[in-house]
């Protein structure tokens, strides 16, 4: 019963139409005018053709397409005789005469007129549109929205109107509807009446040239069009989510007949977007794995075993899950897309070795690729650290080896005599071949797309046999923009830490009590602690950022910590320098590391226990939460101390988020409430397609519910290629196709 209702009653359009199957071939086509400039429409030349595609309207399908932010319900309708006071209701009325009054205020001039229907007189009054004055005239039929009004007499205070008719319409009449008491635009062709005083008016956002009441007028004009558009969604799972069809959905965002039509129709629209993308990356996942021959490994060995019985600790629930759901991806011919994501500290260390044990045990090798070399560096001590009584061969491949040293490697690689690489994305070039690369592993994968991720893959690919890859990021996002970001991987999660952790307490520290804040960290210094300075961000050039944490260095060196063993670190030294810095904050030689956020990522260093921010309100959520994550790493109560003084609300929101949440997957999703994804990756260079209506913060359930459904249609038509998926893969492409095949370039 519902659903009948549901489908056929809505937005007032050609009612049944969607149980009227099988339509004929035509209506699975879009109609070809959706692609006609827009200044097909009448009274659209070259100025205003320029100004709409300011707001992105080029074609009549942009038009269809450029939804209203809002509607003004002006569905009361009355005659005069019924308006009571105080009343705000659309009326059908002629105008009987017509005048211009100026009031003692010398801003305010009125036009008045009277106007009558079968019920009775009242008078109409506009403010300060005095060229109304000479273009109604006697006999001229009105629709007028406003509010019945009791002061200084029954007057009606005119917020909208239209011209139905004019007296004899001959000529002249035409001539003053060119004249601008009705937009120039709603002249010339049929205008659609009541558009802006009847029914739910829409709101849409406007520009100096392109008037609300203009947009409604060629919106009303290609409302016939946009009845005929072609629905990509399967019929059959519209009609199981009791979706109304797009054609009678799109005209419902522009002209609903009730809130709920406006509801149902925008559900529908983010329901359809979030879809399409989701079928998009889901069948990009699809033809990968099915291009793709991977390499299926045994079942867990010995080696494996013996690695978890080594740990000092007990992995916890959630490193096993994950361990389990890698070991069932590398058992499969297909290679393994996984993704790790879990919080700074949280372990994820300990799964990558896992995961690369998998493969040594099987007679295969492994790498493990990290964004820097000062992150490899250290991967590579603690992997030694780890393994070096299992009698894994582990190796570094650093950039600074000898060209012998190079040499000797990539030969003892080749041949099989190591079993874990570690280096940066140099490992994986062109000269440097393994004997058989079973298993990737990457650190800090979060900045890059899904063009990167194909081509990371192209380039590990050895004689068509592509390894398993597991990216693993500390940035923690939000569920709905991992499943948008990285829809084409499957997702693991550690979302807990492992016990005991110590909780780093976070202060947002003002300016009065700055001397007070350095006399905290001596008493560190002192106790044998070290801290991280970080110094202002300056996005426009490394240069001018090195040089600012040279100057702070210098006065921290001269005032504050004068005695204290202060270095710099920023992205400017060579990486040889870096390397050296970093080391001797490592063996805590340097007791105050001014530095950059260079050190956001992966730098483990258990004794540091104070992480200092300065102007904390110009880095993002989660750069913040990474940069907190340097410190608390050992067995010493740490803190996180904020300077800044946010000029804007987000900027205080997110400072205060940072002082009471300590986890940062909900930090993550204040972040997008705060900020909405479009700032929060670019999106180009992320690869998140451009969401119209779908808001991720918000439609987190439909988003799940699109996956879900997307799923259901790749298992069966895993390329779209049956006929009742065709036009829902040319929507695919035609939206998402762009970035798709844009991130699949290289
Ligand atoms: P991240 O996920 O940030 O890369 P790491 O893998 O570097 O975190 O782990 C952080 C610290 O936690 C390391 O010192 C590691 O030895 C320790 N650790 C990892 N797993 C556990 C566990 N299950 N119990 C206790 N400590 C753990
Ligand atoms: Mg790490």
């Amino acid at each position: 019963m519902t659903k009948a209702r549901c489908l056929t009653e809505f937005a007032g359009l050609a009612p049944l139409r969607s149980t009227q199957l099988p339509r004929t071939s035509k209506s699975f086509m879009n109609p070809p005018e959706l692609d006609e400039p827009l200044a097909t429409l009448p009274g659209v030349g070259p100025t205003l053709a320029a100004a709409a595609k300011k707001i992105g309207i080029e074609t009549l399908g942009d038009l269809i397409f450029h939804f209203p932010s809002r509607h003004e319900d002006f569905t009361s309708q009355k005659q005069i005789g019924e308006l009571k006071l105080g009343e705000e209701a659309t009326v059908r009325c002629m105008v009987q005469k017509v005048a211009l009054q100026r009031t003692r205020r010398r801003s305010l001039r009125l036009v008045k007129a009277m106007v009558k229907d079968e019920t009775g007189y009242m008078e109409a009054v506009w403010y300060n549109q005095d060229y109304l004055a000479g273009q109604l005239t006697a006999g001229d039929e009105l629709l007028l929205r406003g509010t019945y009004e009791g002061a200084g007499g029954s007057i009606y205070k005119v917020r909208s109107h239209e011209v139905l008719a004019k007296r004899g319409s001959g000529p002249d009449a035409s001539e003053g509807l060119q004249g601008g008491a009705v937009p120039r635009d709603a002249g010339g062709l049929t205008p659609v009446a009541g558009l802006h005083t009847t029914g739910f008016v829409p709101i849409y956002p406007t520009t100096e040239k392109i008037s609300v009441k203009r947009l409604r007028g060629w919106l009303g004009r290609v409302r016939p069009l946009a009845a005929r558009l072609a629905d990509p969604l399967p019929s059959a799972l519209r009609a199981e989510l009791m979706l109304p069809l797009r054609p009678d959905a799109i005209t419902a965002m522009h002209f609903p007949r009730s809130a709920q039509d406006f509801r149902t129709a925008e559900g529908r629209l983010i329901f359809e977007e979030l879809y399409l993308m989701q079928v998009g990356l889901l069948s990009h996942r699809q033809r990968f794995r099915k291009k793709r021959q991977g390499m299926a490994l045994r079942e867990v060995g010995g080696l494996t075993k013996d690695f978890v019985r080594s740990l000092p600790f007990k992995l916890t629930d959630d490193q096993f899950r994950v361990c389990e759901e890698i070991s069932t991806d590398l058992r499969g011919e297909a290679p393994m897309q996984r993704l790790l994501q879990g919080d700074v500290g949280s372990g994820k260390t300990v799964v990558a070795v896992y995961a690369m044990l998998r493969a040594v045990e099987d007679g295969r090798q492994a790498a493990l690729m990290a964004p820097t070399e000062v992150l490899a560096e250290q991967h590579y001590y603690s992997l030694e650290q780890m393994l070096g009584t299992l009698g894994v061969r582990v190796a570094f491949m650093s950039s600074r080896l000898k060209t012998a040293e190079r040499k000797a490697l990539l030969h003892a690689l080749a041949a099989g005599e190591i079993d874990i690489a570690v280096g940066t994305h140099a490992l994986i070039q062109k000269d440097v071949t393994f004997r058989q690369l079973a298993v990737v592993v990457v650190d800090e994968q979060h900045r890059f797309g899904v063009r990167q991720r194909d081509e990371l893959a192209d380039k590990a690919t050895r004689k068509g046999v592509t390894p398993h890859v597991l990216h693993m990021t500390a940035t923690p996002i939000p569920r709905t923009l991992a499943l948008t970001l990285y829809g084409d991987l499957d997702v693991s999660t550690i979302s807990s830490l492992p016990a005991g952790r110590q909780r780093i307490r976070t202060w947002l520290v003002p300016e009065v009590k700055r001397s007070g804040a350095y006399g905290f960290i001596r008493e560190q210094l002192d106790a044998g602690r070290q801290c991280f300075v970080v110094c202002p961000l300056i996005e426009e050039s490394e240069a001018l950022e090195a040089k600012a944490v040279e100057s702070e260095a210098e006065r921290l060196a001269g005032s504050e910590f004068a005695g204290y063993r202060v270095a710099v670190l920023h992205g400017q030294m060579p990486s040889r320098a870096k390397q050296e810095t970093m080391g001797r904050f490592a063996a805590g030689e340097v007791q105050v590391l001014v530095t950059t956020t260079v050190i956001e990522v992966g730098v483990d260093v258990p004794n540091a226990t104070v992480m200092l921010v300065e102007e904390a309100d110009r880095f993002g959520l989660a750069q913040l939460h990474q940069l907190r994550g340097r410190v608390g790493r050992g067995e010493h109560e740490s803190c996180c101390l904020l300077f800044g003084d946010p000029k804007t609300d987000s900027g205080e929101q997110r400072l205060s988020a940072m002082t009471t949440t300590a986890d940062g997957f909900a930090l993550a999703d204040i972040d997008l409430e705060i900020r909405g994804e479009g700032q929060l990756f670019g999106a180009r260079q992320s690869g998140l397609p451009d969401l119209r209506l779908a808001r991720l913060a918000r439609d987190q359930e439909v988003l799940k519910l699109a996956r879900e459904k997307a799923f259901e249609l790749v298992e069966t038509d895993p390329e779209l290629k049956r006929p009742e998926n065709a036009l829902l893969r040319d929507e695919v492409e035609r939206v998402f196709g762009d970035s798709i095949e844009w991130l699949r370039r290289a």
